[in-house]
């Protein structure tokens, strides 16, 4: 796989080059935001692996910037572990949110579930879109529109709503959409999941969409 690092700290930056060439990746390193940006748009990578400390502009911009032009996988990595960045950086839309130090075989467990999600996600041949009112998704094109218009869903996004929407009015258990979405059930991901429903109901327009069900988890409904 084509891995973009896009990383200030030389030594950093050498120990996951090192360790994910290891891994069998062909990983291409940059240690500005706006160097890792044209690499995003030049090298097309299959992930990128993204450091929200970067010393000419934020991270979340350039995970912002890359979301205007590509559904690459992203995972951020940060040193700050306030929770506001993690919310953060998934909502600019980044899959994965890790916190430094970070050990490289946890970075590459990450790397796995994310490009597993991303990879395993043929349709049914038979089915071709879902019509939830005004809400369709087109599962061939993986294209969702809303009154006609498209909206645009990370690959985490599209996968919560694909398995929330399966069956509208039924409550999915947390553990179900994690196990679902993820392949996992790691201590964090609760978090994630809530920032990536969050995400979701903004850009669906209307909180409506998906109830928060308290202690159990989350139901699709087509609002009235
Ligand atoms: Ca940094």
């Amino acid at each position: 796989m084509r891995v973009l690092l896009i990383e200030d700290d030389p030594a950093v930056a050498a120990g996951i080059v090192d360790a994910l060439t290891g891994a069998g990746h062909e990983v291409r390193h940059e240690g500005t935001g706006s160097a890792g940006l044209e690499a995003a748009r030049a090298a097309a990578p299959d992930l990128v692996v993204l450091d929200l400390g970067l010393p000419d502009m934020d991270g979340t911009d350039v995970c912002r910037g890359i979301r205007t032009f590509s559904t690459v996988p992203i995972i951020v990595v940060s040193a700050r572990s306030e929770e506001i960045d993690r919310v953060l950086a998934l909502e600019m839309g980044a899959d994965d949110f890790l916190v430094k130090p970070f050990g490289i075989r946890e970075l590459i467990a990450r790397i796995r579930a994310v490009t597993r999600r991303t990879s395993t996600d043929a349709a049914p041949a038979a089915a071709i879109e879902r019509r939830l009112g005004p809400l369709v998704i087109d599962l061939r094109g993986q294209r969702i529109t809303l009154d006609g218009e498209p909206v645009h869903l990370t690959t985490t996004e599209y996968q919560i709503l694909m398995y929330l929407s399966e069956e509208p009015g039924a409550v999915r258990p947390r553990s179900d959409i994690l196990r679902s979405v993820w392949k996992t059930e790691w201590f964090g991901a609760t978090k994630t999941l809530d920032a990536h429903v969050a995400a979701l109901r903004k850009k669906l327009g209307s909180p409506d969409w998906i109830e928060s069900v308290r202690a159990v988890g989350f139901r699709f409904e087509i609002p009235a």
